[in-house]
């Protein structure tokens, strides 16, 4: 049996807008058809210039209002408000969704692995954003991998974050379980997987949070699996997002 390996990508620099990571990444590890690569989005964002310094951020009435609820600087309440689409909750955070889907604390705006009064966005179509690293890496090393787009989220109801997909290309999202029959031959009903977020959670694992410098991870012989993309609920079918929004949400 072939042994999964992962890889975490070493003496990569400080990316800056502009930057190759495709490239970067190839130049210091090998890579090989059917791979799949994880990249912070931090990174991502960085090289593609999805960064803002706070000077150049005007509060609204709103975000002043909220930076004193929640005792943040109200420059980046305004990013979070900027880089959301949905408020589901304003205190003692804000809980908010982005156009592409994802709901996040802070809307996934990060003041950490950048200079001192900047902020980094997520990219706004990370969908997209893993389908460019995926074909720029055809280009340069001539091999098909799958490309997972990750960010360190937090969850409900346990502690501690853990990284989650949020763009991917080359796979589904989930491994559907439905249909198939357990040990002892019960049909599964609801069981779907969501590997991505595995694969994601295992990555930000190597890569850590804060100093390490390792934005990229490199998974060998990981076995396929058929499934779909609808990662999100509807929201018909968000019973948290309900709830949150009538108790919480403005
Ligand atoms: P996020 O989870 O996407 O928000 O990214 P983090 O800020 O948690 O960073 C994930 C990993 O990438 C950590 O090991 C960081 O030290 C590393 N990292 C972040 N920015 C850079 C960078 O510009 N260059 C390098 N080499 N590593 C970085
Ligand atoms: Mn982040
Ligand atoms: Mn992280």
């Amino acid at each position: 049996m072939e042994h999964i390996q992962v890889m975490g990508v070493q003496g990569l620099p400080l990316i800056h807008a502009g930057d190759n990571i495709a490239a970067m990444i190839c130049e210091r590890v090998p890579v090989w058809d059917n791979d799949i690569l994880c990249i912070a989005s931090t990174i991502y964002s960085k090289a593609r210039g999805y960064t803002k310094l706070l000077s150049a951020i005007t509060p609204s009435e709103r975000a002043v209002r909220l930076g004193n609820l929640n005792g943040e600087d109200p420059r980046f309440v305004q990013a979070v408000l900027d880089a959301s689409t949905d408020i589901i909750m304003e205190h003692p955070f804000i809980l908010s969704e982005l156009a592409f889907g994802h709901i996040g604390v802070r809307a996934g705006v990060d003041q950490s692995n950048i200079e001192d009064g900047m902020v980094i966005f997520l990219p706004p179509d990370p969908m997209k954003a893993a389908d460019e690293v995926r074909a720029e890496i055809r280009s340069i090393a001539g091999v098909d991998i799958g490309v997972i787009i990750t960010d360190t989220c937090g969850r409900s109801f346990r502690r501690g974050q853990t990284g989650n997909a949020i763009g991917w290309s080359g796979f589904p999202a989930i491994r559907d379980f439905r249909g198939d029959t357990d040990l002892f031959g019960h049909v599964l009903k609801i069981t779907e997987e969501a590997v991505v977020d595995e694969i994601a959670g295992f990555a930000n694992f190597v890569m850590g949070e804060s100093n390490n410098g390792v934005p990229a991870v490199v998974f060998r012989n990981c076995p396929k699996w058929t499934g779909h993309d609808s990662l999100y609920f509807t929201n018909n079918e968000d019973i948290t997002k309900r709830v949150l929004k009538k108790e919480w949400g403005q």
